[in-house]
This record gives structure tokens, sequence and C-alpha cells, in this order.
């Protein structure tokens, strides 16, 4: 079997090979550190890690970057950068906002359980990196030094600038604001700023060969990515949103250096809406990892939500939907959990039947993440005649693949003597017909965090989620 995946640029699905070695090497737009990564960012980091897992179960080698971006990603109104913003506001320098909201990033990865990339350079780092590049730019006739001091890639030096987005550069309209503009200092409306000149800033700027000044945010991941992997991407892979314009110019700054297409395949997640609406600010529907671990949810119940979503789908997420997955993973859990798997090192070593479904799980994942079938097969899996444990090895025999942490054990947490004496105080007074105090008592137990079920068995309590 081998992994397909769709390509943004060749709008068709092409087989994840190296180019090079045996090695697939890919790399992943990564944060700008400025806030708190939201559930949104989470989905796309998720999809690296899914690329990953798939091809490690297929027995694929690979090496994964993921950029840091610390320094020149701009505003929406290219007045100011998003980590000097954020700076002001917090009262502390761009470099501590930075340092603090990275670790924070690398927390809510693992509460994903998404497995680390092999490095995660800093754009603040890479600045010798990035002269480089920009200098072979100028001497390759690519890149020219504006009238301001600024360092512009000539957009119309790279014939195919267009390729992936399907923005050519004749449909692109001057005045459209897609990156800094700074009228007359520029050859041509399209062009952008390599390093961007910047005389009068004191922090998060650098001496260059072209004056004080900070980087561009889409050279970074040119020199980074063919710096980190060796001169060649085999897979690319960020949300929809950065197709264009950070795509689009990352391909012209980097093809003209490697001498051809630097990158075989481009893949793009599709956005996450929460409750209908795009997540942002201003709609109040920002929802992060520590929101659900305020909830007591656990942040795995959202890859759980993720998986049943194909990545290449506009997904909608809710509250609902995160805690209906927390439930079924809590049961799942305890499925896998209640009898010794069969075998936990192999798929040969699996029982036929067993073996059967997880070649299907891995034939969904294989067919451009088709994640929602795989879901299904095992829900099906699960749900079926199929004895507990030849169910309990199917969970230990997927969970690589799904990262779902279903062999994890579960935490049961034991009801205090207070707890135990109220629900028996209620059930005496149901039995006496004293509703009043009945429901007092389930008030109380409810601040406890017990919910408390009434059935013609009687009452039933669990934890609440
Ligand atoms: P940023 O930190 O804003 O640079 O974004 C990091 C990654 O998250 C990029 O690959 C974006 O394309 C992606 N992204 C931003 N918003 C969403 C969203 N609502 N759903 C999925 N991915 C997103
Ligand atoms: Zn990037």
């Amino acid at each position: 079997m081998e992994l397909s995946l769709y390509d943004t640029q060749s709008r068709s699905e092409k087989i994840v090979t190296s180019k090079n070695s045996e090695v697939i090497t890919i790399y992943c737009c990564g944060p700008t550190v400025y806030r708190d990564a939201h559930i949104g960012n989470l989905r796309t980091f998720l999809l690296t890690d899914l690329v990953v897992r798939a091809l490690h179960v297929l027995g694929k080698k690979t090496l994964v970057v993921q950029n840091i971006t610390d320094v020149g990603h701009m505003t929406d109104d290219f007045e100011e950068d998003k980590l000097l913003a954020q700076g002001k506001s917090e009262s502390r320098s761009a470099r501590d906002v930075a340092r603090d909201y990275e670790g924070r990033f690398h927390r809510d990865l693992a509460h994903l359980n998404i497995s680390p990339a092999d490095h995660y350079p800093r754009a603040s780092e890479s600045i010798d990196l990035m002269f480089a590049h920009i200098q072979k730019l100028i001497d390759l006739g690519h890149a020219y030094v504006g009238t301001d001091n600024t360092v512009y890639f000539s957009a119309k030096s790279f014939p195919t600038y267009g390729a992936i987005s399907g923005n050519t550069l004749e449909k692109l309209k001057p005045g459209h604001r897609y990156d800094y503009v700074d009228d007359g200092a520029k050859q041509f409306h399209a062009d952008w700023a390599l390093w961007k000149s910047s005389p009068n800033r004191n922090e998060m700027v650098w001496n260059s060969p072209w004056g004080t000044g900070f980087p561009g945010w889409h050279i970074e991941c040119s020199a980074m990515s063919l710096k980190f992997l060796e001169g060649h991407v085999d897979l690319h892979i960020g949300g929809i949103d950065l197709r264009f314009p950070h795509h689009e110019n990352e391909r012209a700054q980097s093809n003209p250096i490697v001498n051809g297409e630097a990158v075989s395949q481009w893949l793009h997640g599709e956005h996450l809406l929460f409750e209908g609406r795009k997540m942002s600010k201003s709609a109040g529907n920002v929802v992060l990892v520590s929101h659900l671990l305020d909830k007591g949810l656990d942040p795995l119940a959202l890859r759980f939500c993720f998986l049943e979503n194909r990545y290449r789908s506009q997904m909608d997420l809710s509250w609902e939907s995160i805690t209906a997955a927390h439930q079924t993973l809590a049961k799942w859990r305890l499925l896998a959990a209640s009898t010794q798997p069969t075998a936990r090192d192999s798929i040969q070593a699996l029982n036929q039947e067993v073996r059967e479904i997880v070649n299907e799980i891995v034939s969904a994942f294989c067919d451009d993440l088709d994640t929602p079938r795989a879901m299904q097969i095992l829900r099906s899996a699960v749900k079926s005649s199929l004895a507990d444990n030849l169910k309990s090895s199917l969970l230990n025999a997927i969970e690589p693949l799904f990262g779902l942490a279903l062999t994890r054990a579960i935490d049961v947490k034991e009801p205090s003597s207070e707890i135990l004496q109220l629900l028996e105080e209620r059930r005496a007074a149901r039995a006496a017909k004293d509703f009043n105090l009945s429901d007092a008592l389930r008030k109380r137990l409810d601040e406890l965090g017990i919910t408390i079920h009434d059935g013609p068995e009687g009452q039933r309590w669990e934890w609440k989620i």
C-alpha cells in the first residue's frame, strides 16, 4: 500500500514519495507565536501528524520540519509586526511573548498527541540563512533593492507565478493589499518584500547587507525548508489560507535556488468553523485546548472529532460534538483495557479477522486520508459481534495510526464519603416521596460534579463531563 494525497498544484492525487533518498521530507508551516494556537490551527498541525503516522505504519521514514514564526508576520493591515503589537499590549518584549507562546504551542501539541517534528527552527535565529537566500535571488535577477532600501522579489521574473492558487499576475489587480505596499518604492504592484528596511524600529531588527530591517514572512519558509530538508521538500503542508500569497511566494523564492520545483507536493487542510462561524476574536468563538481542559474534556476528544471529518472539507465543531467524542473515547478505552490484547507487536501476528479490519483502516488512510471512513470501520467493528479480546486487539493495533491513546489506563475517580452519604440521603428522600429534599440533594450533588439519572430501577449517578 502507498499513501496517496491530493496535491493542490497539480489538482490531482499523488503518491507521496521521496525524490532524493528513502526519507520523505515534510515541511509544515508553523505557528506565529504571538498568542495561543486555537483549535483551528491545531487541526492543520494534526494533518502533518496523520500523514507521518500513516507513512510510518507503511514502513517509510520521514524528516519533518515546522518553523516557528517569531518575526516578520505583519498584522492584517500590514501596519505592525504581530509579535511587536502583542508585546506592547502585554507590556513585555516581543521575544518574551514569542518564547512563552512557543512553549504553550508545544504543550498543546502534546495534549493532542501530535508527534513532534524533527526540527523547529525559529525565524529570528535563521536570519543568516535568509541573507544568503536573498543575496542569491538578487544575483539571479529575481530580486532588487527598492528606492526605500527594502529588498523586493520581482514577481514578473517568475513566469509560473500563480500555479498553486490560480492567482496569476494577470489576475492580480494593482492596489490589492496582499503584502506591504510602499507606493513608488517597488517596480511592480505584485512584488513583495524579502527584507524590509526599518531604520526606526528598535526591537526585532538586524543589520543586513541592505541596512537595518527585518525579514518578510514568506522568505523564512523558503530559507528554512531548503536548509533543513537538504534542498528538496517532498510534501509541503499548511492551512488553505496559506495557498496565496504565502505558498505562491514561497514557491517563487525557492524554485530559482534549486533550479526546478523545490516542492513535489502541496497539501492544504481546510478550515475549522465553530458553531457555524469562522473562529475569530470578534465573533467571540475562539476555542483553545485550555478551554477543553477547564470543562474536564479530554483534548483527544478533539482529535477524535477531527478524525471524523476529511481534512479537505470545511468542518463545523460544537461543544456537543466534542462532549459526545469524549464519551465514546471513554467507552473505547474501557473496552481496550477490558481484556489482554492477543498481540500488540505486528499486524501479521493478529488474528485474521482483526488483521483484515486493520488493513481496511490503513487503506482508508492511504486513500487521501479518508479518516471518516477509517472511523466508520472502527465504530462498526466495536459494535459488531467480534469477541471482546479481539476488539481489544484491534484497538491496540490501530493506536499508532489514530493516536487516540485508546490504551491509556482509565483514571477511575472514587466518590468521596460525603457524596456517598448524599446519594444515600437522596435515595431515601425519593423513597419517602420527599421531592423537595430530593431536588435539593440533586443540586448539591451537581455542585460536587455528580449527575443523577432517575429511572424505574432507581437513581443512577455518573461523574459530570
Ligand atoms: P498562524 O499561527 O496564524 O500562522 O496559523 C497557523 C496555521 O493554522 C496555518 O497553517 C493556517 O493556515 C492554519 N489555520 C488558521 N486558521 C485556521 C482554521 N480556522 N482552521 C484550520 N486551520 C487554520
Ligand atoms: Zn510557511
